[in-house]
């Protein structure tokens, strides 16, 4: 049987679920656990949605109909089925592993190249352009209609994930979504405007602090700035107020890896994230996350660590000069 069919047969055969996705949620994550909370409730299915982590809902998806997100596992999420959504790991989902143990089934539903199949079924597609394209293939394959708010959803995951359908996964499939969820009332710049334009003023500096901040190293090839916690105590935002500074960076005329790190502003959780962007699938970015026990994609991965900024930065710079000069 296809993982798609398995996963299909796995939420038909079952009642209760527990939908997750990965910490830090960005709009693919954000879109698919919408849009499968809102099939499985059409489908008459009990499913909670749960998004663990330190790091609040990024302010562009505050218009998302998640007010019933929960942030803390449920008591009885180990008798539920898990449905993993954009999440390449386990432990990203911030499920604890007592409980992904006892779970009946646990459905991975991914295209990290690098997703590590921790489920029982693994719907893994690496060309799929993101986890709401699958989504809604399986959506297809359960008969489930697609309404004007799935369709919201998952266009919302397409959207952000191919960068607003810019980026390498912008494949012809990834359009012909775009095609169908248009056609189901989805309205493009109904959707632009609430995601990209409507920027808190307080966001807008903190990406000014970490543009004037960037630096460029190796003849211009990288680029690196930092975030430190003062800066988002300064402004009264959170973390997830840093979203979208990497893009500015990556967009630098010359440079092939883009790097920010940031402090998180809480008092628990890693010291550090960093996320790192690679101008081309010849400079894998997901290598050197995972030798900092992080990953991702080829052209986009991050990793935590406790080393100081200018130690992170250094790492980075090295493993971009050794492998850039061998290629
Ligand atoms: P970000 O830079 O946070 O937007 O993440 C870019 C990509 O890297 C996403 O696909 C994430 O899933 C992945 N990623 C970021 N941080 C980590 C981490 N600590 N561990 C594993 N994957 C990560
Ligand atoms: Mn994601
Ligand atoms: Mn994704």
């Amino acid at each position: 049987m296809s993982e798609l069919r398995a996963a299909a047969e796995a939420i038909r055969a079952n009642d209760r679920f527990l939908l997750v996705t990965h910490e830090n949620p960005d709009g693919d994550a954000l879109g698919s656990i919408l849009a499968m909370k809102l099939a499985l409730d059409a489908l008459g299915k009990d499913a909670v949605m749960y998004i663990g982590g330190e790091m609040a809902i990024p302010p562009d998806y505050e218009f998302m109909a998640l007010d019933r997100l929960l942030r803390e596992v449920p008591a009885d999420a180990a008798t539920r089925v898990v449905l993993a959504l954009d999440s390449a790991t386990a432990p990203r989902t911030r499920v604890p592993p007592e409980v992904l143990a006892a779970a009946p089934v646990v459905v991975d539903v991914d295209h990290h190249h690098d997703n590590t199949r921790y489920g029982s079924i693994n719907l893994v597609v690496a060309d799929a352009s993101s986890t709401g394209e699958i989504v809604r293939d399986l959506l297809r394959e359960l008969g489930v209609p697609l309404t004007y708010d799935v369709a919201e959803a998952i266009y919302i995951a397409l959207v952000t994930d191919t960068g607003r359908f810019q980026y390498a996964n912008t494949t012809p499939k990834a359009h012909e979504l775009a095609i169908e969820l248009i056609a189901h009332g989805v309205e493009p710049q109904e959707i632009f405007r609430k995601i990209y334009e409507a920027v808190p003023f307080a966001r807008a500096k903190l990406k000014g602090r970490a543009l004037d901040r960037a630096r460029l190293y190796e003849d211009g090839r990288m680029i690196a700035t930092y975030l430190v916690r003062e800066d988002f105590l300064e402004l009264g935002v959170g973390e997830e107020y840093a979203e979208g500074v990497i893009d500015e960076l990556r967009a630098v005329k010359g440079v092939e890896l883009a790097m920010t790190v940031r402090e998180p502003p809480v008092p628990d959780g890693p010291l550090r994230r960093v996320s790192m962007r690679s101008a081309s699938d010849a400079f894998d970015v997901s290598a050197i996350a995972r030798q900092r026990n992080g990953g991702g994609h080829k052209r986009a991965a991050g990793f935590s660590s406790d080393e100081s900024v200018e130690e992170i930065i250094e790492f980075v710079r090295g493993e971009f000069a050794s492998a850039t000069r061998v290629a």
